[in-house]
């Protein structure tokens, strides 16, 4: 169920996300709620939003965000990541988007997710060259055609939302952008929570993601702390991680986030 660009429904639930409160209850209202009572809408007489952007830091949460949603919604799920449609043969890349849309049509109601937007939809300026602008177009055509009663959602993920083409974020398209942001000490901890909910660590170890040391950690880096720990148990001939374990893997782990600048425009 793992292979890119196949649709299936993700076993991601909400309760397996630590912290980003609000940018959950803005999915759930902007895509959950719409593919589960479209006829709501419909009665008010609006479309629901076909689409959102998800921007900020590498491993923070954005493809976690995008496969509960999916999973909440009952929704197929196909995952794309924006260079991988990329093919130097003319005319091949936008077959190739074309095609991702083709295959939601036929598993509706489906969830597109769009890893590294940037790569597929450059700003159209001087620089850029004529087959990557044929993509965008072809992405924008794409967006153009879907409506929220297709049932084809569609989110898209970056780090760098400033070097996405402007016309992706115009209303009816990924209008709406959320902010997947760096945890800070106490999001830390929710996610190492999260994270260790069904394993066989006690849940007051999560309390060491708070230090200082653990600052610029990601929501991966915290992933990597709980198996740089469980190494450590076992080297140590230990059957089960303690809290020294954690220890040691947070002086051993630096966080992968330096500076928050560039995500700050
Ligand atoms: P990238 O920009 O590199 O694609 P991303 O923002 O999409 O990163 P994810 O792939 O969602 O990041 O996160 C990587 C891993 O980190 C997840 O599989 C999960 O284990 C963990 N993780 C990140 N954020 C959270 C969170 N808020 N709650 C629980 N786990 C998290």
């Amino acid at each position: 169920s793992k292979r890119e660009g196949f649709a299936t429904i993700p076993d991601v639930s909400w309760d397996d996300i630590g912290a980003l409160a609000t940018v959950r209850e803005e999915l759930q209202t902007a895509i959950v709620d719409p593919i589960q009572n479209p006829e709501r809408y419909a009665a008010v007489g609006i479309s629901a939003p076909t689409g959102v952007l998800l921007w900020g830091p590498p491993g923070c949460g954005k493809t976690l965000l995008a496969k509960a949603v999916a999973a909440e919604s009952k929704a197929n799920f196909i995952s794309i990541k924006g260079p991988e449609l990329l093919n130097k043969y003319v005319g091949e890349s936008e077959a190739a988007v074309r095609r991702v849309f083709m295959r939601a049509r036929s598993s509706v109601p489906c969830v597109i997710f769009f890893d590294e937007l940037d790569a597929l939809v450059p700003r159209r300026d001087d620089s850029i060259s004529e087959a990557s602008g044929r993509v965008v177009n072809m992405l924008l055509t794409e967006l153009d055609g879907l409506s929220a009663r297709a049932g084809i959602y569609v989110i898209g993920a970056t780090n760098r939302p400033d070097i996405i083409d402007d016309a992706m974020m115009r209303p009816g398209r990924l209008e709406t952008r959320l902010f997947v942001d760096l945890p800070g000490p106490q999001e830390r901890v929710e996610i190492l929570k999260a994270l260790i909910r069904n394993k066989p660590i006690p849940a007051d170890i999560a309390e060491i993601a708070r230090l200082d040391v653990c600052h610029g950690y990601s929501g991966a880096d915290l992933e990597s702390l709980i198996r740089k720990a469980g190494q450590h148990a076992l080297k140590r001939q230990m059957d089960r991680v303690e809290k020294q374990d954690f220890e040691f893997a947070v002086q051993a782990i630096k966080g992968s986030v330096g500076s928050m600048d560039k995500y700050y425009k």
